[in-house]
């Protein structure tokens, strides 16, 4: 290939963050798209789910839910749950990169006709093994449905979709859950009556149903009207098929009870006969560490530390702060966002501190330590500046206080630094969002997504 075919070639192909190729989409959900996706130096295979920040801001609601699936997915690392590998954002766009499940949707597996009780059974060992992780970490699921459920190139089953589901943060007073939502066939009926309902319970009848649809090939409770088919389920009104073993009906009939105190907890479950047939082994599930981000400093002191989405998302809009979610919260300080190399952006910060009149030293390749020779009302001013390389061709710095007065930081962050660094600076935490300029920011214009 000549050098003009092969750099259209590369034109053609959409590169994200200089780390991942953009290729077909696998779905697409109400606020999102799921794309293929491949990791350009492993080539390892991957999901990439985009969501428009736009459409976001429109909906209150939706950024809380947004930061609520970040947040459970990092909390269930379980082999029957997808994984969140990491999660990024341009100006418009947030991205979620996960495991690829290949196998497509257990939807799609259920409509060509019902399982063998055998093939069922694995399915639903697997369910309730991840669905037992995730209540064990307080995380309710609440859309559980075939549509959800993924499997691997293997026949292993993944749950995904995360959109939403419940953590303990989320229980009223009164210890229960009271938002209405779910898919109405699989929802439960105490979420229906709305006088509150503990997720994990709410859960099970969902599995319930699951179990239902895999044994019979369709759903227990149908109807045209909507008011009649929550009739139905208020009364968990169903008929179970004569191909049902005597075993799989009586677990049928066990997890689609009305009465959420009465329905049979998942302990019970794995005690029944039917369920212990099989190759059925609790998982020894390991709790991964928090992010590993002072090891990886540690680990490669002549690189900037990365810089994480969800602090970057912060960043670029005041109204959308995901800092909460990190385990390792840095100090609070004066951030903004530059396109320059993180290299150019210590040299700028080193440049900016000593014509200030500050004593500059660099504390770590990427860190830099900026002190007053005054002294001010509670000491030496002294200012320490960290550069993160939050994607390709994007930093991020952090200001923090280390001693002084707050006061005079406040003032030497607003009057002398920020015009000091206005070359370098894309924007300032905390400022106008819709000011910030997608300047060369082909990822952030050219792409189709
Ligand atoms: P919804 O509106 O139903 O809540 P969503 O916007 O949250 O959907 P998902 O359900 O997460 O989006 O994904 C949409 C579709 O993309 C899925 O139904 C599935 O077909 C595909 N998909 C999602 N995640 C993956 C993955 N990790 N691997 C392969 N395909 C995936």
């Amino acid at each position: 290939m000549g050098k003009e075919a092969e750099e259209a070639s590369r034109e053609m192909r959409k590169i994200v963050f200089g780390k991942y190729e953009m290729g077909r989409v696998l779905g697409k959900g109400t606020f999102a798209k799921v794309y293929y996706g491949r990791e350009l130096g492993s080539g390892e295979s991957v999901a990439i789910k985009v969501i428009n920040k736009e459409q976001i801001r429109r909906e209150s609601s939706m950024m809380e839910q947004i930061q609520r699936e970040i947040a459970v997915m990092r909390l269930v690392r379980h082999p029957n749950v997808v994984q969140l590998r990491e999660v990024m954002a341009t100006k418009s766009r947030i991205f979620f990169v996960m495991e690829y499940v290949r196998g497509g949707e257990l939807f799609a597996r259920v409509v060509r006709g019902r399982l063998p009780e055998n093939q069922a059974r694995r399915y639903f060992h697997q369910l309730i093994s991840a669905v037992d992780f995730c209540h064990s970490r307080g995380v309710s699921h609440r859309d559980l449905k075939p549509e959800n459920l993924l499997l691997d190139e293997h026949g292993n089953l993944k749950v995904s979709d995360f959109g939403l589901s419940a953590l303990p943060e989320q229980l009223r007073h009164d210890g229960l859950l009271h938002t209405q939502c779910g898919t109405p066939a699989y929802v439960a009926p105490e979420i229906l009556r709305r006088r509150g309902y503990d997720g994990a319970k709410a859960d099970l009848w969902s599995c319930g149903i699951i179990l239902f649809v895999l044994l019979a090939g369709y759903l227990p409770f149908q109807d045209e009207s909507l008011m009649q088919l929550y009739r139905k389920v208020f009364k968990a009104d169903y008929q179970i098929p004569s191909w049902f073993s005597g075993e799989a009906r009586r677990l049928v009939s066990r997890l689609l009870v009305v009465n959420p105190e009465k329905r049979i907890s998942i302990p019970a479950i794995m005690q029944l006969p039917w369920f212990k047939k099989g190759s059925f082994r609790p998982l020894r599930i390991q709790i991964p560490p928090p992010l590993p981000q002072a090891e990886e400093e540690e680990a490669k002191p002549s690189t900037p530390r990365f810089y994480n989405a969800f602090e970057l998302i912060s960043s670029l809009s005041s109204g959308f702060d995901l800092s909460n979610l990190f385990e390792s919260r840095r100090k609070s300080g004066t951030v903004f966002t530059s396109r320059s190399a993180a290299a150019a952006v210590v040299e700028q910060l080193e440049r900016v501190g000593r014509s200030l009149g500050f004593g500059v030293a660099r504390t770590k390749s990427y860190r830099v330590k900026m002190e007053g020779k005054k002294e001010g009302r509670k000491g030496r001013l002294a200012v320490e500046a960290e550069v993160f390389e939050a994607a390709e061709g994007m930093a991020v710095v952090e200001f923090s206080k280390f001693s002084g007065d707050t006061l005079e930081y406040t003032k030497f962050c607003e009057e002398d630094v920020r015009p000091g660094l206005k070359d370098i600076v894309w924007t300032w935490q905390g400022d106008d969002y819709e000011a910030i300029s997608c300047s060369g920011g082909e990822r952030c214009n050219s792409s189709p997504w």
